[in-house]
């Protein structure tokens, strides 16, 4: 009997000694109702990181649509443009969408270039759905360095255009053209377009062409003002004035130069 009793007084004892215990066990059940599921163990998965640069560029376009374009493992240009070259260069097919190359193997630059050259003639196309391909001549090798004879479009931020021609008469070269035969309010617009990208540091192109260019900009509503940061003309072909400037030759194209790309460290403006 002492031995019963015993054994009834040490399980009692233990029945007190656990009944806290069991008691805090069952607080800690889950719980029944969504809303009090903890918030903290419905975190979204994380993407893994890479070491990709990713960067955008954001204008708004001549007719006032907001625009921005992302770049993932951009191309880097190194250097100088008359000393350089091109890290991951891309490059342009032969024919496109509102374009034909000149010469193939030199349709290559950044992607900035590529892009905003491509956005900009689709927007040409866009207001003037009648527009014959726009010839475009030399950009640079895929890898960039020396293109002779010209001393720049090393570093894939130089491109050579054409000009668009009267009653939408296609091109298959830089032909000779007379004035009359140029259409400048689609050459000025594509001009218009790539200089609203806010990444064109000139626009090369004989002073002789300056005034039909900016009397198409004049008659398209442009303001004074805006011509006066637009034009080195009328302040003479020396005159450092102006996205749109004088250079030797440039009658039968024009040249276009880009800003480096943006955050483009190894690029020599
Ligand atoms: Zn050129």
């Amino acid at each position: 009997m002492i031995f019963l009793d015993k054994a009834l007084l040490i399980f009692a004892l233990l029945f007190v000694a656990c009944s806290p215990k069991i008691q805090q066990v069952h607080q800690d059940e889950p719980v029944s109702s969504l809303d009090e599921v903890p918030k903290e163990v419905l975190k979204r998965p994380q993407e893994p990181q890479t070491q990709e640069s990713v960067y955008a560029i954001e204008f708004t376009t001549p007719t006032g649509q907001f625009i921005k374009m992302s770049f993932r493992s951009p191309a880097k240009s190194v250097g100088k443009v008359n000393d350089g070259h091109i890290l991951n260069g891309k490059c342009l097919r032969p024919l496109g969408p509102g374009y034909k190359l000149r010469e193939p193997e030199l349709g290559c630059a950044t992607d900035e270039v590529i892009n905003l050259m491509m956005f900009s003639i689709g927007e040409v196309l866009r207001a003037f759905p009648d527009s014959p391909a726009l010839v475009l001549g030399t950009l640079s090798k895929k890898d960039g360095g020396p293109v002779p004879p010209n001393k720049s479009h090393q570093s894939g931020r130089d491109v050579d255009i054409g000009f668009y021609a009267r009653n939408s008469r296609p091109l298959d070269d830089f032909d000779e053209l007379d004035t009359d035969e140029i259409d400048f309010t689609k050459t000025f617009y594509l001009m218009a377009n790539l200089i609203a990208t806010g990444r064109v540091q000139l626009i090369m192109v004989n002073y002789a062409l300056h005034p039909h260019l900016y009397n198409a900009a004049k008659d398209m509503g442009y303001s004074d003002e805006q011509l006066a940061w637009l034009f080195q003309y009328p302040m003479g072909p020396k005159a450092k004035a102006g996205i749109i400037r004088h250079a030797k030759g440039h009658r039968r194209h024009f040249h276009v130069r880009f800003n480096c790309p943006i955050g483009d460290d190894l690029c020599v403006p």
